[in-house]
Order: structure tokens, then C-alpha cells, then sequence
């Protein structure tokens, strides 16, 4: 290997095309101060000199009909190496073609049209990009501006296009996603893997049918079971994108929605009580655990502390205090305790059996028996098949997290093209994508 071939690869650069000047006591960079901030720099320079085939303009063989015309040296920034900004003073010879008399530059793959930035460090912006690093720390690490990173990225997430031709997985999960205020976006996720399948920025029932109709139909027909909430815009747009797949409730949310509705009816009693110095007040304001905590794994036979009141005392007189205030919420808890117990045992017939035999009292559980009604096949799915979307948590919480170490992102699309290359399976962001992406034109 040449020693020009070795510089290339160590400041990250592939065309060989590129011969840096090597002086001749053996140097090939230097040491230099440069930027506002005086940070030291290992500065390389270097000629290009490739004639194009074809004159650009006019399209001739070029072969020998040019003349030279000048040099024009432009300076680059490379990848980061050591810590080190590495920069690139590139002398570019100038031609003339002989037929039209147009003047070109040369060109090199490693750089990019209206940019400074090399493309082996447009790679590295985007490498760091797929880890939950701030835009701010990329361009401390790269020796960029913020704002330089930040349209790098813009840039990016521009290029980005959903692969509608990705196999679909026979096991769905879908969710919405809070990605800002009062903004909600629909994510998908393969069941079997968690990996984020896409994310999109709207969630209404045509939104949904028009991203989900770029696949396929032979595509969609793959997909066996869709595990989803029991959000109400969903199941239809969903039952006719994937007509072959089951809709299965997530079992969590099942009993998320009654537990909800046992908290907020002991809130509203709690407020109903004029007074707040009362045992029972206390009782309800401290230890709200206690009372979404499944039943069956209270130890009924020896009294426990209570907080607020500071006592001890048997579970069952604890619920009996309450019960005693408030038949509603006594119905609203053991209809919740009977869920859990329906859900242990897997039995749907149980379940079904509380549907039935409840009398709406005007209560929050009356929304959520309503809710249930209208999602009972999913429901049924849910006792009979294992999936839930237990899997999804897990990446909203990684959305959220990335959106606090961008202290949020202003700008949705930026925020989207992140959490897509912190999420994907790595290959999807591949060399196509990084192709694509350098070969429009950079205005950075
Ligand atoms: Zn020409």
C-alpha cells in the first residue's frame, strides 16, 4: 500500500484520487490553531485532479479535448480523529472543455456540492446521531457549530423515506406516541422483536388507512394478530388494512382502564369529604396503592399500617370503612379486583360474566363497561392469545427519553428521523439511505 493510500485511510477518505502533498522530511499534516475558540487542528493538504469522462455541459468525450484552467483550493472538514478536527486544504484543478469552452471543476465522491463538510464526516454525524447524544454534544465531539448539526440532521431526515417494502411481521403492535404538545403520532412495532417498525406524525382513522395502504396487499395479508389499545380510531382502519389479523386488546390496558376508574372515583369521594381531618379522608388521601393493589396478594390475616391515619389495621376494615361512605366505589373496587382475578385464571367466561351482571351507577366505570362492550373480540383475544404490547412501553419510554436529551426538539421532523435511527434495527438506516442522502444537494 502506498503511503498516500495510508493517509486516506486514516483520515477516513477513499478516492484515491486525492494525493497529499508529503513533504520531504516525511510530513503530512501539521499542527495548526484555528477557529474562534483557538482549538488546535491537524491540517493536511492535498491535490484533485480527475477529469470527467463527459464535459459537463455539453456532454463530449472529454478524453484529451480540455485545456487546464487554473486550481481552485477549497478547505474540508474531516472525521474527528484523537479528538482532533482534521482539515483538508484541497487543491481542485480547474478544466475547460475545448468543444463548448465551459470551465468544470474536479470532483470527488468523498465531498459533496455547497458543503465543507467531507462525507465521511457527514457519516460520522449521522453514527453519532443513532445514540442518545444531544445535537449539541455531536458537534462538540465532531468540532461543529450546534446549528451546523442541527441542519445536517434537518438535511438527513429530509432524505428519509419509509420503506414500504419491508416485510410486515405476522405479530403488530400499534400505539399512539405523545411527541409534543397535544401532538400524537401512530407507531408500529414488530411483536415478536420490539423493533419500531415506522412511526408516523398523525393517528386519525384516514391518516392511518393512507400509511398503511403504501404496503402492499400481499404484505398486509402476512400479518396474523395487531395487539392495540382500546382507542376507538383504531379497529376499523385496522381491521381493513390487515384483513387477515386478529385484533387482540392489550391485556395491560385492560386493566389499566378499571384501575383508572377506581382512582378517580376514590378522588372524587376524597373531594366530596367536607371533612379533610376525618379518619377516612386520611384513609383515601395516603394510601391510594393500597387501594388499586390486587387482592390476592393483600395478607388479610395480620392488620397492616395504614399512612395518614398511623394505624394498624385489618385490610378488610380498612375497604369496609371506605365501603361504608361509598357503595360506588365499593362497586368500582370490586369489579376492578374481579377483572384482575378473571385475568389471573385467563378466563374469559368471568370476565364476560362482570360485563353482564353490571349496573351503571353513574360512576367512571360505567365509560370503561362501555369501552369493554365495543372491544369484546379483542378482549376475547386477549384471555386466548399471549401477545401484548408490553413490548411497546419500553420504546415510548425510549422516545421520551430521547426528546429530554434534546431538551425537545423544536422541530418534529428532526425529532422523528432520531428517534428512527436510535430505533431501528441498525441495517435500516444502511448505505442506501447514506447515498441518497449525499447526493442531494447539501446547502449546509
Ligand atoms: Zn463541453
Amino acid at each position: 500500500m502506498s503511503i498516500n493510500d495510508s493517509i486516506l485511510n486514516s483520515v477516513g477518505l477513499t478516492d484515491k484520487n486525492i494525493k497529499f502533498l508529503i513533504s520531504d522530511d516525511g510530513n503530512f499534516n501539521e499542527l495548526v490553531t484555528i477557529g474562534d475558540n483557538q482549538h488546535q487542528a491537524l491540517r493536511y493538504r492535498a491535490t484533485l485532479t480527475t477529469v470527467p469522462e463527459h464535459c459537463p455541459q455539453c456532454g463530449v468525450l472529454l478524453s484529451d479535448h480540455f485545456y487546464l484552467a487554473g486550481t481552485d483550493t477549497a478547505s474540508y472538514k474531516l472525521p474527528t480523529v484523537n479528538g482532533y478536527q482534521q482539515i483538508l486544504l484541497l487543491t481542485k484543478q480547474r478544466y475547460q472543455c475545448r468543444r463548448c469552452q465551459s470551465t468544470f471543476i474536479a470532483q470527488s465522491e468523498d465531498f459533496m456540492t455547497n458543503t465543507t463538510i467531507s462525507r465521511p464526516l457527514l457519516y460520522q454525524v449521522i453514527d453519532l446521531a443513532k445514540r442518545d447524544i444531544s445535537e449539541k454534544d455531536i458537534a462538540y465531539i465532531l468540532h461543529l457549530s450546534h446549528s451546523k448539526v442541527n441542519r445536517l440532521l434537518h438535511h438527513a431526515a429530509q432524505a428519509y423515506r419509509t420503506n414500504y417494502t419491508k416485510i410486515l411481521p405476522a405479530v403488530i403492535c400499534v400505539d399512539e406516541v405523545l411527541y409534543a404538545k397535544h401532538h400524537y403520532g401512530f407507531e408500529m412495532i414488530n411483536g415478536t422483536t420490539s423493533d419500531l417498525i415506522e412511526l408516523f406524525p398523525t393517528r386519525t382513522s384516514l391518516d392511518i388507512r393512507r400509511y398503511l395502504s403504501n404496503y402492499n396487499l400481499a404484505n398486509r395479508q402476512r400479518v396474523q394478530y395487531v395487539v392495540t389499545d382500546m382507542n376507538a380510531n383504531y379497529g376499523t382502519p385496522l381491521r381493513a388494512m390487515f384483513p387477515n389479523a386478529q385484533i387482540v386488546v392489550d391485556r395491560f390496558h385492560i386493566i389499566q382502564l378499571a384501575m383508572k376508574a377506581v382512582q378517580s372515583t376514590r378522588i372524587t369521594l376524597q373531594r366530596a369529604i367536607d371533612n379533610k381531618r376525618s379518619r377516612v379522608y386520611k384513609l383515601l388521601k395516603s394510601n391510594w396503592q393500597f387501594f388499586i393493589t390486587d387482592q390476592s396478594k393483600i395478607n388479610t390475616v395480620q392488620p397492616r399500617w395504614f399512612k395518614g391515619i398511623n394505624e394498624y389495621l385489618y385490610p378488610q376494615d380498612a375497604l369496609q370503612l371506605v365501603f361504608g361512605l361509598s357503595p360506588k366505589f365499593k362497586q368500582a373496587y370490586q369489579v376492578y379486583q374481579t377483572i384482575l382475578s378473571a385475568q389471573q385464571s385467563r378466563s374469559f367466561n368471568e370476565f364476560s360474566e362482570i360485563l353482564s351482571q353490571y349496573e351503571p351507577n353513574h360512576s367512571a366505570m360505567d365509560q370503561v363497561m362501555v369501552s369493554y362492550k365495543k372491544n369484546l373480540k379483542g378482549i376475547r383475544n386477549a384471555f386466548s392469545k399471549k401477545h401484548s404490547n408490553g413490548r411497546i412501553e419500553g420504546i415510548n419510554r425510549r422516545i421520551k427519553q430521547i426528546g429530554r436529551t434534546a431538551y425537545g426538539y423544536g422541530n418534529a421532523l428532526n425529532y422523528f428521523f432520531r428517534i428512527r435511527l436510535q430505533l431501528f434495527n441498525r441495517q435500516h438506516i444502511d448505505a442506501n439511505f447514506m447515498t441518497l442522502l449525499t447526493k442531494k444537494n447539501l446547502r449546509i
